[in-house]
């Protein structure tokens, strides 16, 4: 099933999600569901709060579905060790037409459980690390975009608010 995308302005995006406890069929059936959600919105990431569920759970996959070994999910997922600083631009399904620059770690180690309840720790670097730092902000009620400025930040709010006022968000 596709969900569709939560966009910013719901509650949801901004608050702490729950750690998933469950890894049961239904958990099994939401991550499918998300991976599904991810592939037809053409993103590298999804975080079960953008499908309007608060819980602790994202998935990635840098390879956009043309690796099956790239499929990553992450329940309950903590960043354990960051190194180095990347500046790339950044966008979000949440926030369709925005992107930014935003300053992330090159390097990124985390330690989270799969769909099944299996803890394990995995490296990534560049998009990697982008994708999981953005993912796991996530799931902290946190966006991309409050790692600009507030100057850059009310831009982008100021035109989320003329987009949503026209019925267009
Ligand atoms: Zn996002």
């Amino acid at each position: 099933m596709i969900y569709p995308i939560v966009k910013y302005g719901a509650p949801v995006l901004e608050q702490e999600a729950h750690p998933v406890t469950e890894f049961d069929a239904e958990l099994r059936r939401l991550v499918a569901d998300m991976f599904e959600s991810m592939y037809a919105a053409h993103g590298v990431g999804l975080a079960a709060p953008q499908i309007g569920i608060p819980r602790q759970l994202a998935v990635i996959d840098i390879t956009t579905g043309q690796d099956p070994a790239a499929r990553l999910v992450l329940a309950n997922p903590r960043i354990i060790r960051t190194e180095g600083k990347q500046r790339e631009e950044e966008g979000c399904l949440s926030l369709p037409g925005f992107h930014a620059d935003v300053n992330r770690p090159a390097r990124v180690t985390f330690r989270a459980q799969d769909a099944t309840g299996k803890s394990y720790e995995k490296t990534g670097e560049e998009l990697l690390a982008r994708a999981c730092c953005h993912e796991i902000d996530h799931l902290h009620g946190k966006l991309f975009i409050q790692h600009l400025s507030a100057l850059k930040r009310d831009l982008i709010r100021r035109k989320v608010r003329k987009l949503a006022k026209a019925g267009d968000w």
